[in-house]
């Protein structure tokens, strides 16, 4: 576990706010003020088997932050969680890599720190935390778009997020782009996120190397000679270093996020989209074919305004500012 505190000039002392971003394999958490600036942090590993550990962990969290801030300046904390969250924003409905299973996790943490919570689906979080302070701010109608292993989504529209009517709205990864289609965990076939995420990265190289050794001669070195060792960061870093076929596969995947961005444009008509998460590091590899492919794809292309395609500002922070955010108000 590690603490650091940085910088906490422009805090007020009514306006901290706790914000927690848990995931799969760690809860991250920081104090957030008023400007969305994280002015102490904390990070634990996520217990996965048991839900009442997760929220003693999340306490846990909260403590060691209050210590290091003064405990009377913290008012609420936000939790980001990665799970479908009921529109009441108390329970987690469903959580796949962690153990919820309509765990009311509001009031759990509220009853062990003592202050009033807002749970929300973390790639909501990360929408909003780039809405107020990051890439998509000034943009009432934005869609965050979250592409790591998988691709999350949020969607800002006339400048709240939209939830929908079950509170899990924005589940943009799973629209179905390809009939009959890759498997996807879900359990149905040809999702977007099967197309253009980082998975589907790592699923292209180790295709194309292992049809043509000779050009993937780079990416397969960065494995130990092994193709099923290749991992996503490596691609982005041989692709960075002008690697043709490393460049080939972001091409690829590029394309279908940008197939995808422009059917949500056909349904939401955002101004922007905001591009975060692991993959999006690599920027204009991933981000200039996505918008090739998104004005190819958009219907009634050059009749209308288009919607520009940005990367994320605020980089993995992004939930821990967007839960606190929404906590505070
Ligand atoms: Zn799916």
């Amino acid at each position: 576990m590690t603490i650091a505190a940085t910088s906490g000039e422009n805090r007020t002392e009514s306006g901290l706010v706790v914000g927690v971003d848990v995931g799969g394999t760690k809860v991250a958490a920081g104090v957030v003020d008023v400007t969305g600036a994280i002015v102490a942090s904390v990070r634990r590993p996520t217990p996965t088997h048991e839900p009442a550990e997760v929220a003693d962990t999340i306490d846990a969290a909260v403590a060691e932050l209050r210590a290091a801030v003064g405990p009377e300046s913290v008012r609420a904390v936000g939790i980001g969680a990665a799970g479908w969250i009921d529109r009441e924003r108390s329970h987690v409905l469903f959580a796949p890599n962690l153990a919820w299973r309509n765990e009311p996790l509001r009031d759990e943490v509220s009853a062990r720190t003592g202050l009033p919570v807002v749970v929300e689906n973390d790639a909501n979080a990360m929408a909003w935390g780039e809405y107020r302070f990051g890439a998509g701010r000034g943009h009432d109608d934005l869609v965050c778009v979250t592409v790591g292993t998988g691709i999350g989504g949020g969607i800002v529209l006339g400048g709240r997020l939209y939830r929908g009517r079950f509170g899990i709205g924005g589940e943009i990864g799973h629209m179905q782009l390809v009939a009959g289609g890759h498997l996807c965990g879900c359990g149905n076939r040809g999702c977007f996120e099967q197309y253009g995420s980082g998975r589907a990265l790592v699923r292209t190289a180790r295709e194309l190397v292992s049809t043509s050794p000779a050009a993937g001669r780079r990416l397969l070195e960065s494995a130990d000679g092994d193709v099923t060792r290749l991992t996503g960061p490596a691609i982005t870093a041989a692709a960075q270093e002008g690697d043709p076929l490393a460049v080939k596969c972001f091409e690829e995947i590029g394309s279908w996020l940008g197939r995808g961005l422009a059917s949500l444009a056909a349904i939401l008509d955002p101004g922007r989209f905001v591009v975060g998460g692991g993959v999006a590091e690599a920027d204009d590899l991933l981000l200039g074919p996505a918008r090739a492919e998104f004005r190819n794809s958009l219907s009634g292309r050059a009749y209308r305004p288009e919607a520009d395609i940005v990367v994320a500002e605020l980089g993995p922070p992004a939930g821990i500012i967007g839960a606190a955010d929404l906590a505070r108000h």
